[in-house]
């Protein structure tokens, strides 16, 4: 069995006018995350561990902010395309540990929610997927509350070794 670990990292700087969309979620907040696309942090970080899992590069040279087409673009079409991506190439995913940093708002509430969602977009088990939040302890923009980040670390397998 081929094994590979993927490890994907992202921040969004919190704004006023914005929703705030973390892990496919909408969250109830007075500021949302500043992007191209939604912003949504979470599943940035998981499309780039993904694709670093399938040695496929990051998430820029596949969705380029400079695009017309990605604007305001859900993150979540963005994952359904690069999980089909790595289907068909034969990947299959064993699991995804995902940890999101945000002083504010609390995201335990949300944690199970994100999880199912995110389990239920990329055709896994909610046995596969982990998520976690934590703050930053008021330390650094994040703890500011002046950014939110995220971090996911992705296991793929694939039956046959292939190029
Ligand atoms: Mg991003």
């Amino acid at each position: 069995m081929n094994i590979r670990i993927g490890i994907g990292t992202d921040i969004h700087r919190l704004v006023e006018g914005r929703p705030l969309i973390i892990g496919g979620v909408q969250i109830p907040y007075d500021k949302g995350l500043l992007g191209h696309s939604d912003g949504d942090v979470a599943v940035h970080a998981m499309i780039d561990a993904i694709l670093g899992a399938a040695g496929l590069g990051d998430i820029g040279e596949h969705f380029p902010d400079s695009c017309a087409r990605y604007k305001d673009a859900r993150s979540t079409d963005l994952l359904r395309q690069v999980v089909a991506d790595v289907y068909s190439r034969g990947f299959r995913i064993v699991n995804v540990d995902l940890t999101i940093q945000a002083e504010r708002p609390y995201l335990r509430e949300y944690k199970e929610k994100i999880r199912t969602v995110l389990s239920s977009i990329i055709g896994i088990e909610l046995t596969q997927i982990n998520v976690k939040a934590k703050t930053n302890e008021g330390l650094d923009s994040i703890g500011e509350g002046k950014a939110i980040s995220a971090i996911a670390a992705v296991c793929l397998y694939k039956e046959k070794a292939s190029k």
